[in-house]
């Protein structure tokens, strides 16, 4: 390990220590719970004085958000989510925010929850999920849905003006005030005034005066009270008379219509289904995932930069969600395999990324640097390069993936459906197929998904969105039984699979202005060019099954700046009629309620489309954003309109 990766190392230990069984912070000399009755203490802290006793049984199927400022060892979690269970109404979804700067090590939270049998059953299913944390934003799904827990690593002054959410009730639980002051200033209390939902309440175990002082400056009505046990008082209170921030589009009803069964849009169905919305998924083929997404084999993997840029928290954020929500959905071993995807650094430029990348000291099961002899190792062929080994990544069959996704009593599928306009009717979307006989209206509803692709920018309402076809063709290897094989995906400019259901998959091809889709020898040999240079021992030891080669060619859907579209669409002829000022505010623009684009992918959809369904069921349903509102702005499918308007700034600020 390099110097450098030792100070972020350090930088992000929580310095836990074990006193008498109990976790105490070495950093802060303080504890993590109370040690003599932590899970007392913390329902009366926080359930009791937020009053979430007689909150949650009147809710109807609404969304209730808690924010908390300190996730620890998720024990608050767990107590919200346990009561959640027994009082909140079936139909109603939990969602619990948390941010944590130094997050505690997997065995060191499996052991400080052990302390506690009634949270035995919760605890495991968060353990299960806990793992592959790292700074950035983390989206647990338990129960279905019925709770998620948006984990946030870093500090957060930084991360908390970047979430987009609506607080019903806020856990203020960082360390005493005295020891940790950074978790109490004004500038945290004032972003708890920017979040919070009429009526939201706050609870915190503390009652020091600056914290008080604080909490009433941001506008909340504060409560000293008798705190628990021999702590004599506690703080507690309400945010008074207050409309909340204000939402992207609301969408009314619970029909929604999406455009395209491929990744994007069986992610998008998969996204809102699990809501308890009845969606209408609606593809031109006799079958689902019959373009891009119909290749037999897809690889999972992030395309990593290393710096804080828009890429980089998209592939990390993107991929974890996929890894997560493959082991959800239980894929069989033909369908799945994480053997593991190794990206060698192939140029100089891809050094300088794998090395970047490394700096910033990822947990070894997400990705670690490995030198050409441990990556040959790991593939079991001989490498020459150096690079990046994803322990958890892998390869997937598209077709079953989007299957799975889709395979829900909630989701109508409606195949052999070629959509050629979009019309809006009393507030409702109708979408309308043609052909020599007329038009057809095939569903209405008052939310639409285009995630059709390369065709999402052909209707009327959507043809500012500037999508670039780009051909791709796979060349497909037929692995006989016994004969030599690689372990793990290897990529450079391309990839190689290992056998996957009897054939090496290598590829793709990338071809921009080019839509045919007819299989050629010259990408057949593109393609071979690249295994070669690759994985030349690979190369020699397939020679006879290159000479059974076959391919498939497919076109994929880019954007100019290689980020995908993931969000609500503007009303484009509105906007340029009437172009908004300089520093308007993003719900006074002329938004095309309840129509949103899930498309231009490129070659990552099977990696990126499932966090921006995620995004847009979460911006359709009014709750929290699953990442950070910069990158919502980097993926608004508005972006380019606005900037060719020349309201850049306009689109930083979305
Ligand atoms: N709620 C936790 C539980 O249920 O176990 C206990 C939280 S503990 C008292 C306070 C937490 O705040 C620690 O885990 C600490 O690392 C975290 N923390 C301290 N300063 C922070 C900051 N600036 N940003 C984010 N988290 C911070």
């Amino acid at each position: 390990m390099n110097s450098k990766s030792a100070d972020i190392l350090q930088a992000n230990d929580p310095q836990l220590e074990w006193k008498e069984q109990q976790p105490f912070s070495g950093r802060y000399g303080d504890v993590y719970f109370s040690s003599d009755s932590g899970l007392d203490e913390s329902r009366y802290v926080f359930l009791t004085q937020n009053h979430l006793q007689e909150r949650w049984p009147r809710l109807n199927d609404e969304v209730f958000t808690i924010a908390e400022t300190g996730f620890g060892t998720g024990l608050n979690f767990l107590c919200a989510w346990q009561l959640w269970n027994e009082i909140a109404p079936a139909g109603a979804s939990l969602y619990f925010i948390s941010f944590e700067k130094y997050p505690i090590a997997l065995p060191d939270l499996k052991k400080a929850l052990a302390l506690w049998p009634q949270l035995q059953t919760l605890s495991k299913e968060l353990c299960q999920q806990y793992q592959w944390i790292t700074p950035g934003w983390h989206r647990l799904i338990f129960d279905n849905g019925r709770v998620t827990l948006t984990l946030i690593i870093g500090d957060i002054a930084d991360t908390l003006p970047l979430v987009k959410a609506k607080v019903d009730a806020w856990f203020l639980d960082g360390f005493a005030p005295a020891k940790n002051p950074e978790m109490w200033q004004p500038v945290i209390f004032e972003q708890m005034a920017r979040l919070s939902a009429q009526s939201s309440t706050f609870a915190t175990f503390t009652s020091a005066g600056i914290v008080k002082r604080g909490l009433l400056d941001a506008s909340f009505n504060v409560n000293k009270i008798s705190g628990y046990g021999r702590k004599r008082e506690m703080l507690a209170g309400v945010m008074p008379n207050h409309s909340g921030n204000s939402n992207r589009p609301k969408a009314s009803g619970q029909h929604a219509i999406v455009i395209g069964a491929g990744i994007a849009g069986a992610a998008s169905a998969y996204a809102l289904a699990n809501r308890g919305w009845q969606v209408i998924l609606i593809d031109r083929h006799s079958e689902i995932a019959q373009e891009a997404s119909g290749n037999p084999v897809g690889i999972i993997y992030p395309r990593l930069t290393g710096q804080d840029t828009a890429m980089h928290k998209l592939a990390l954020a993107g991929y974890l969600h996929t890894i997560r929500l493959i082991q959800s959905l239980n894929l069989s071993a033909n369908d799945f395999n994480a053997c593991g995807v190794l990206q060698l650094a192939f140029d100089a430029q891809e050094l300088k990324r794998c090395l970047a990348v490394a700096a910033r000291n990822l947990p070894e099961t997400i990705a670690r640097y490995v030198d050409d002899i441990q990556a040959s190792e790991l593939a079991g062929t001989a490498l020459s390069q150096p690079g990046l080994f994803f322990p958890a990544a892998g390869w997937v069959n598209p077709v079953a993936l989007c299957k799975a996704l889709t395979n829900n009593k909630l989701i109508h599928k409606v195949l052999n459906c070629d959509i050629q306009a979009i019309k809006k009717i009393d507030g409702r979307w109708q979408v309308w197929s043609g052909n020599q006989h007329g038009e057809q209206l095939e569903a209405e509803a008052p939310v639409l998904i285009l995630a059709n692709s390369n065709e999402a920018d052909q209707f009327g309402i959507s043809s500012n969105l500037s999508l670039q076809a780009v051909r791709g063709q796979i060349s497909l290897l037929p692995h006989q039984a016994g004969a030599k094989d690689i372990k793990t995906v290897i990529c450079t400019d391309g990839y190689v699979s290992p056998s996957a259901n009897g054939q090496n998959a290598l590829g793709a091809t990338f071809s921009p202005n080019d839509i045919a889709l007819d299989v050629r020898e010259t990408d057949h040999l593109a393609n071979l060019n690249m295994l070669k240079k690759m994985a030349p021992q690979f190369y020699q030891d397939a020679q006879t099954e290159i000479l059974s080669i076959s391919g498939r060619a497919a076109l994929r859907a880019a954007t100019i700046d290689y980020l995908p579209m993931a969000g609500p669409l503007l009303d484009h002829d509105a906007l340029t009629k009437h172009p908004p000022r300089y520093n308007v505010n993003a719900s006074s623009l002329p938004w095309l309620e309840g129509v949103y684009v899930n498309a231009g992918h490129g070659s990552k959809g099977l990696t990126h489309a499932s966090i921006c369904a995620e995004m847009i069921a979460a911006s359709i349903c009014g709750e929290p954003a699953p990442v950070d509102s910069k990158l919502l702005a980097a993926l608004d499918p508005n972006r380019f309109l606005l900037r060719k308007m020349g309201l850049k700034a306009l689109v930083q600020g979305l």
